[in-house]
């Protein structure tokens, strides 16, 4: 077996949104790429932030997407459990050996004195202003003792950030990266409540997961040398690190809720499944949003994207969310679809009574070059099951001519001795028409299209005529006559 194993470790503070669903793809085409395992980790140690329904949607949204992980929280593992909340002893115990070695120290320091240190220093809490704070390392053990022990006072671990050293690290993605020490504060490991950090957790997690690679997005990147530091304070090995470029709104700027929401873009992943894309659409576009195939194509299948997938062709530089691209893509995907999988695919919604699978899927046949989203077919077909009741007032008012009766009756006179009813054959019967009439093709089918469809636009009329059948063909025809005359 590979020993390429990543995690895709989303928070349930929220929905799963566009960009955390591009993050577990790239993560889910790296692992099957290289043969690798792919671990879902649930990090819900916030719990102000926690939202109950969170994980259950990110679970929904990532089997909609076709990525499937080999552990994780509903299919178990060696390595679990998979959710940060039932783990906690794990990272107290490692916290403990950090106090222990002097990496870390317990600190007793109230809100206010926070608040004071800060109103007086200017900084944080560092190398520079721990000395002059209450924790370990000035109080003597026996007040460390006695206050760990009082249920009244509240305590923290934090990590003993060495002064004035440089943290340098690799990423795939974007090269060296250089921190000072300086820049970070001592990190909270565990919090007042007793549950770790982010940083805690997921350093922690990483390691016991043995997980070889962090692919994770940008806004993660301030927190690396945190996490470098802890590796190097727990005496681990940091896995290799890739962190996404940013996905950007059109407007500029990082694709927020509310920018998003401007520009008329969703950024839940529920919001796509309803709003009708297909899931092969939305991977496809992701897989495009900073990864460059470096060919010119543009349209892949899952197994086509883990083939062309690396983690060196994904760029640096923030990518424009472009959702006509997405709309262009999803139209591409429905188009190469067999009409049983459409049928399929609308789960009941397009179903008329009296009529078999098989009718319902020469409609689609017909409707489907025309369709953006296969949600809007249900809506096109009508006049596929029912005569039209009404004819579109516009078309009417601009196409219906004096003659147009006389051409549209003329048409049904040709057809009706038509008996090899075929769409090929009516097309044939029209054109001969218009050449015994000498009018232009036009004159003759758009009053017909009108008659079978109520509409002046649709797919081809042929087509729908030889499916709708003769009968209903020419009553169509004779209904225009005696209603519009
Ligand atoms: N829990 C973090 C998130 O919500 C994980 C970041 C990481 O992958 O380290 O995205």
């Amino acid at each position: 077996m590979s020993s390429i194993r990543v995690r895709f470790a989303p928070s349930p503070t929220g929905y799963l949104h566009i960009g955390g669903l591009r993050t577990a793809l790239y993560v889910y085409l790296f692992a099957r790429k290289h043969s690798g395992q792919l671990v879902l980790r649930i990090e819900d140690t916030d719990r102000t932030r926690f939202v109950p329904d969170a994980e259950a949607d990110i679970l929904k949204g990532l089997k909609w997407s076709g990525i499937d992980y080999d552990e994780g929280p509903d299919v178990g593992g060696k390595y679990g459990p998979y959710r940060q909340s039932e783990r906690t002893e794990l990272y107290h115990k490692y916290a403990a050996q950090l106090v222990e070695n002097g990496e870390a120290y317990y600190a007793f320091d109230s809100a206010e004195d926070l608040e004071r240190m800060r109103e007086r220093t200017g900084t944080g809490y560092n190398a520079k202003t721990r000395a002059s704070m209450n924790n370990s390392l000035v109080l003597s053990s026996d007040e460390v003792n006695r206050l760990l022990e009082d249920p009244s006072v509240e305590h923290v671990i934090r990590l003993k950030v060495p002064e004035n050293q440089k943290v340098t690290f690799d990423d795939v993605c974007r090269g060296t990266i250089e921190f000072a020490t300086e820049e970070i504060d001592d990190q909270v490991l565990i919090k007042s409540d007793g549950l770790p950090t982010y940083h805690m957790a997921n350093v922690v997690d990483d390691h016991l997961m043995e997980i070889s690679h962090i692919i994770r997005g940008e806004d993660w990147l301030p927190s690396t040398p945190k996490h470098v530091l802890l590796y190097r304070a727990l005496g681990w090995e940091t896995p290799v690190l890739a962190h996404l470029p940013l996905i950007l709104s059109p407007t500029g700027g990082k694709l927020s809720k509310r920018k998003a929401e401007k520009s008329g873009i969703h950024v839940f992943v529920s919001d796509y499944i309803d709003a009708g894309y297909e899931p092969e659409a939305v991977v496809n576009f992701l897989a495009l949003l900073g990864w460059n195939p470096g060919t010119e194509q543009e349209i892949f299948t899952m197994s086509e994207l883990v083939e062309a997938f690396s983690l060196d062709r994904v760029g640096t530089s923030g990518v424009q969310f472009d959702k006509n691209k997405l709309d262009w893509i999803n139209e591409q995907v429905i188009h190469g679809l067999q009409p049983s999988d459409v049928l399929d695919r609308l789960e009941g919604t397009f179903n008329v009574e009296g009529y078999d699978r098989s009718y319902h899927e020469r409609v689609i046949e017909i409707l489907l070059p025309r369709a953006g989203k296969l949600m809007e077919i249900p809506g096109q077909a009508d006049y596929f099951f029912v005569d039209p009741s009404d004819y579109d007032e516009a078309v009417v008012a601009k196409r219906w001519k004096a003659d147009s009766a006389k051409f549209v009756r003329a048409f049904s006179e040709k057809v009706h001795a038509v008996d090899r009813w075929e769409g090929e054959r009516l097309h044939g019967v029209m054109e001969g028409l218009t050449k015994d009439l000498e009018v232009g093709f036009g004159k003759l089918i758009l009053p017909v299209r009108l008659a079978i469809t109520g509409l002046g636009s649709g797919p081809g009329i042929f087509d729908v005529m030889e499916l709708i059948g003769k009968d209903t063909t020419l009553r169509r025809l004779g209904n225009i006559i005696e209603r519009l005359g």
